[in-house]
C-alpha cells in the first residue's frame, strides 16, 4: 500500500521494511501504518485461513466495499480454496448490497461480481471504478479519472432527481 508519509507509492517495498524481521522503524513509524489493520486483525469472522502469511492475502475495506491484495509472488492465491469460493460468496452479498468487492493484484484491479470477473489493469490514485447496472446485477465495469467521474455523477444525479 502507499504510505503517504513516506512517500511510498503502492507495490513498491518499503525502505524500513526488513523481510523476515518486520518494521526497522517499529517504535516510530508513521501514525498511518500504526492505525493500519487488516480485516484478517480486527474481524473475528475472519478465520485463521486468511491470515495473509498463510493465505498471501491481506483484506482492508474502502468506501465502496471489500479489497482483498493479492501478494504478486503468489498471483493466483486468489483463485486457491477456499478463498474463491469466499471470495465469490462476498461478491453475492456486495451485488445485494451496492458494494463492490476488488482484487488487487500489483497494480492491476479485477473487480469481482458473482457472474463476472472485470481485469481493469492499473487503477491508478486519481481513478475510480465506475459500474454499469442493470437493477442490482453489474453488467460492466470501466475505470475513469477523478474529475470525470465527479462530472459524471454530478450528470447523473441531476438526471435521477430532475
Ligand atoms: S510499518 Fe514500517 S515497514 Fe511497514 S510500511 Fe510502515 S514504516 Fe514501512
Amino acid at each position: 500500500m502507499a504510505i503517504e508519509a513516506l512517500a511510498k507509492p503502492a507495490s513498491t517495498w518499503c525502505a524500513h521494511c526488513k523481510p523476515g524481521r518486520g518494521c526497522a522503524i517499529y517504535d516510530r513509524r508513521p501514525a498511518e501504518c500504526a492505525a493500519f489493520a487488516c480485516l484478517w486483525l480486527v474481524n473475528d469472522l475472519v478465520d485463521e485461513r486468511w491470515k495473509p502469511n498463510r493465505s498471501k492475502l491481506v483484506l482492508t475495506t474502502s468506501e465502496d466495499g471489500l479489497e482483498i491484495r493479492c501478494d504478486p509472488g503468489s498471483p493466483n492465491a486468489w483463485r486457491r480454496e477456499p478463498y474463491a469460493s469466499e471470495i465469490r460468496a462476498w461478491a453475492e452479498e456486495g451485488e445485494r448490497n451496492d458494494m463492490t468487492v476488488v482484487v488487487i493484484v500489483g497494480q492491476r484491479v479485477i473487480l469481482i461480481t458473482p457472474e463476472h470477473e472485470f481485469d481493469l489493469g492499473i487503477v491508478g490514485p486519481d481513478e475510480r471504478i465506475v459500474r454499469e447496472l442493470e437493477g442490482a446485477k453489474v453488467v460492466g465495469a470501466t475505470v475513469m479519472k477523478v474529475g470525470e467521474f465527479d462530472a459524471w455523477s454530478k450528470i447523473g444525479k441531476a438526471g435521477s432527481t430532475g
